[in-house]
């Protein structure tokens, strides 16, 4: 089946008024923005919705990267080829541009966006991964107001997140703290794929310590993945292969894969440990040689 079920189709005016249409249409509206995954589910008939309102004008007020003192704010109707080509991001977070380059292909990169990546769930998505991995916020506005919620209250698991029926995710917030860098390692069958496995890191170094780390994996379990055992047990320490060893088996120890046609859950526990290897050493690398692209280092 190619074909969705029919439905009425609204373009939202304001972030106000979108939020309005969804309280009065309750469940059988869903918001629209680069339309990449729900399209899809909707003409497979896995989602079926009588109402959807397309929030794409809202760009001028969603779509923004902005760096502040201590924080980058990304408006969520930003696109992935906005967040593959912001040099400021890029600056402050390398990850993101990483992650972007191995997403999908230029079709999906250019309406795709970071709000629907992370509103959508899935365990296999990039961009939770690297949020995961920055210990992000999300700002959620509904009826009753804003709220903000870290990553893993957002994440309520696969295909399911903290946005009610009545409310739209608006802003992801990224805390910069001084010292750090960040990496994103990716295995996919062929170019644009989603994920067999995937890891970022970040890291924080202070006078040649690790003062502090965080890793976060995808495709590895029924959620994008931040392991704490890992940030504990790299904090304190100069950074090492060995101690990449480290975090990598706890790594490969944390995560709860599944065998499917992407591969064995043995062979991606190999990759889990192997990408948390190379996101943290790249990470380091970065910190020590200053901020570059992947593509560069
Ligand atoms: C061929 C193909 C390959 C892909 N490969 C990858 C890949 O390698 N890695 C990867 O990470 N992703 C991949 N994707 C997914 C892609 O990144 C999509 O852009 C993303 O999943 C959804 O973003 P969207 O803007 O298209 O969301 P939509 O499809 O418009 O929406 C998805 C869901 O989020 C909800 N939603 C959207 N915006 C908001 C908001 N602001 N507030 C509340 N709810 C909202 C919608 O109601 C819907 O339920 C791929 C997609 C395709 C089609």
């Amino acid at each position: 089946m190619q074909v969705p079920a029919p439905f009425e189709y609204e373009r939202a005016t304001s972030v106000d008024q979108a939020i309005g249409l969804l309280e009065r249409l309750g469940s059988t509206a869903r918001l629209v923005a680069g339309g990449h995954s729900l399209l899809p589910m909707m003409k497979l008939r896995l989602a079926n919705f009588e109402y959807l309102i397309d929030i794409n004008d809202l760009h001028g007020e969603l779509g923004y990267v902005t760096v502040e003192p201590g924080q980058v704010r990304v408006g969520a109707l930003t696109r992935h080829r906005e967040l593959l080509e912001s040099a400021e991001l890029a600056e402050a977070f390398p990850i993101f541009r990483d992650a972007e380059k191995v997403i999908a292909d230029p079709v999906v990169r250019n309406r795709g966006t970071i709000g629907g990546s992370l509103c959508q769930a899935d365990p296999s998505e990039d961009l939770s991964a690297v949020c995961t991995t920055l210990d992000a916020s999300c700002v959620i506005r509904g009826p009753s107001g804003e709220r903000v919620v870290t990553m893993g209250e957002f994440y309520r698991g696969p295909y399911e997140t903290a946005v009610g029926e009545d409310e739209i995710l608006i802003e992801i917030r990224l805390p910069i703290r001084p010292g750090g860098s960040s990496a994103y390692h990716k295995v996919e069958r062929r170019a644009g794929d989603w994920a067999v496995v995937s890891a970022g890191a970040a890291v924080w170094l202070e006078d040649g310590v690790i003062s502090d780390a965080r890793v976060g994996l995808a495709a590895v379990g029924p959620n994008t993945t931040g392991i704490p055992a890992i940030s504990e047990a790299l904090r304190g320490s100069p950074p090492s292969e060995e101690l990449y060893r480290r975090a990598g088996e706890i790594a490969a120890a944390s995560c709860d894969p599944v065998t499917d046609m992407r591969g064995s859950a043995e062979y991606k526990r190999h990759l889990a440990d192997e990408l948390t290897q190379r996101a943290l050493r790249t990470a380091v690398d970065r910190i020590n040689s200053g901020p570059r692209s992947l593509e560069e280092s």
